[in-house]
């Protein structure tokens, strides 16, 4: 049984983990770099322990810093959220060597789902179907273009150790390859410390569609349905909905229980995501996220399960409180991510929030760490809040949206609200009808 939880990260998922806990009876530790001595997740925990200076690096990415953090203090978990550390194999090793429990899954699974290729070897081995193309890493320009070739252009170069949406090239053409090819490679070796790349082939107008699925230590795994997060901009994704509208609910059955089915016999444990792109009615595997998403909101309110609750019981070793027979979806939900950037150009900004108004009434749900006067300083992420709604179905999800969009106010800095105002009137969206490209489509001047 966990008692004291230090939760390794800032902004709206460390308040988000926080809530989980205090609704556990657990305690909580935030850790802070100087710029958030006074954020919501610092005021709103039992504890809190400053961790280093503003840089990423010398803080919320400072392993000895964190886990002394964590010693200090007593806690006897790290829930490390998403990004900084969620997805580091040594933290996690680490933190288990220093007697506590890492909120997340074995070293070992993170290790694997963090090379892309690895993973895609995994799972075609565990029967699941993955984007084609090249059977593991292509470290000779030769063997890689006589492979393009074969495969037919459009073909993606990867970076096996990508993420965020970086480390991805194109190449349209056989006369693009090799310059993409070597891009792709010295790009990676400086953005991820390997410079390992694969081929993919490059879909033309696919949806990105993702399972949530969620395990304990007991080898139970269930799904929880899929999320459709195809409006991206620069390989992020921006707005996401549950369910998607192309899956069938026979479909969505049978291959939900085929993913649980193959991550259980992993042994693996904790939540998880499979990405896959959707395209002429076939899914294919991309990769899988080893931590708790951005998204995962839009999943809880349709299915009434708090998914990092239960990722907490089950690193504590508790069995899941649901099976894959207790699973309902109810109605649709969207999530618009929003980020402190401007809505034309996506320029980042930083700044003190003024006026600060936050929706409310039926099927809004505002997650975030925002308050009025609060500063969103620059040296993090740009997500500040995460507007997430609910209803019946999916044109009264958009009418909830459109509401709770013009009463989100706020002053002192740029956001994506007025982008995420104009999705909710666009002819397309409210048709569903879009796939990955959409958003770059209709910015194509500013993209
Ligand atoms: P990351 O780990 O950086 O998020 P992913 O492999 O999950 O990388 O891909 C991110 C996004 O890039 C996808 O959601 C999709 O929009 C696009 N993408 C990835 N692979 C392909 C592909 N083979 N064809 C077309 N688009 C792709």
């Amino acid at each position: 049984m966990i008692k004291k939880v230090l939760i390794a990260n800032r902004g709206e998922i460390a308040v988000r983990i926080l809530r989980a806990c205090k609704d556990l009876g657990i305690q909580t530790v935030a850790i802070h770099s100087t710029a958030d001595a006074d954020a919501m997740h610092v005021r709103l925990a039992d504890e809190s322990v400053c961790v280093g200076p503003p840089q990423p690096r010398e803080s919320y990415l400072n392993i000895p810093s964190v886990i002394s953090a964590a010693c200090v203090s007593g806690a006897d978990a790290i829930h490390p959220g998403y990004g900084f550390l969620s997805e580091n194999s040594t933290f996690s090793h680490m933190v288990e060597e220093h007697g506590l429990i890492f909120i997340g899954p074995k070293a070992d699974h993170i290790a694997m789902m963090g090379d892309k290729i690895m993973a895609k070897k995994t799972f075609t081995r565990l029967g699941l179907p993955v984007v084609p193309g090249s059977d593991g890493t292509v470290s000779n320009i030769t063997k890689a273009l006589k492979m393009a070739d074969e495969m037919g252009y459009p073909v993606l170069i990867k970076a096996a150790g990508g993420g965020g949406g970086r480390g991805m090239k194109i190449a349209r053409s056989r006369s693009d390859f090799t310059e993409a090819y070597e891009t792709a490679r010295r790009e990676a070796g400086i953005a991820f410390g390997n410079d390992r790349v694969y081929l993919e082939k490059y879909l033309a107008a696919p949806r990105h569609i993702e399972f949530q699925i969620i395990a304990d230590k007991f080898g139970n795994c269930v799904h929880l349905g899929e999320r459709d997060c195809s409006l991206q901009r620069r390989n992020q994704k921006v707005w996401e909905e549950a369910l998607s509208t192309v899956l069938t609910p026979e479909f969505r059955n049978s291959f939900g229980r085929k993913i649980a089915a193959a991550v259980g016999k992993l042994g693996y444990f904790g939540v998880g995501t499979l990405e896959f792109l959707y395209e002429n009615g076939e899914l294919y595997f991309i990769e899988m996220n080893t931590r708790i998403q951005v998204e995962h909101p839009v999943t809880e309110v349709i299915t009434g399960t708090d998914i990092v609750r239960e990722q907490i019981l089950a690193a504590g070793g508790d069995k899941l409180s649901i099976s894959q027979d207790d699973v309902q979806f109810n109605g649709h939900a969207i999530e618009c991510r929003i980020n402190a950037e401007n809505s034309d150009t996506f320029i980042p900004s930083a700044g003190t929030v003024v006026n600060y108004h936050c929706p409310g009434g039926p099927g809004v749900r505002v997650d975030s760490a925002l308050y009025d006067g609060c500063k969103v300083p620059p040296y993090y992420d740009s997500l500040i809040a995460k507007l997430i709604v609910r209803a019946n179905d999916r044109q009264q999800c958009l009418a909830c949206l459109r509401r709770a969009l013009g009463e989100y106010v706020i002053d002192g800095i740029d956001t994506l609200i007025p982008l995420h105002l104009k999705l909710t009137d666009h002819p397309d969206v409210i048709a569903g009808n879009f796939d990955i490209h959409f958003l770059e489509r209709i910015y194509e001047t500013v993209l």
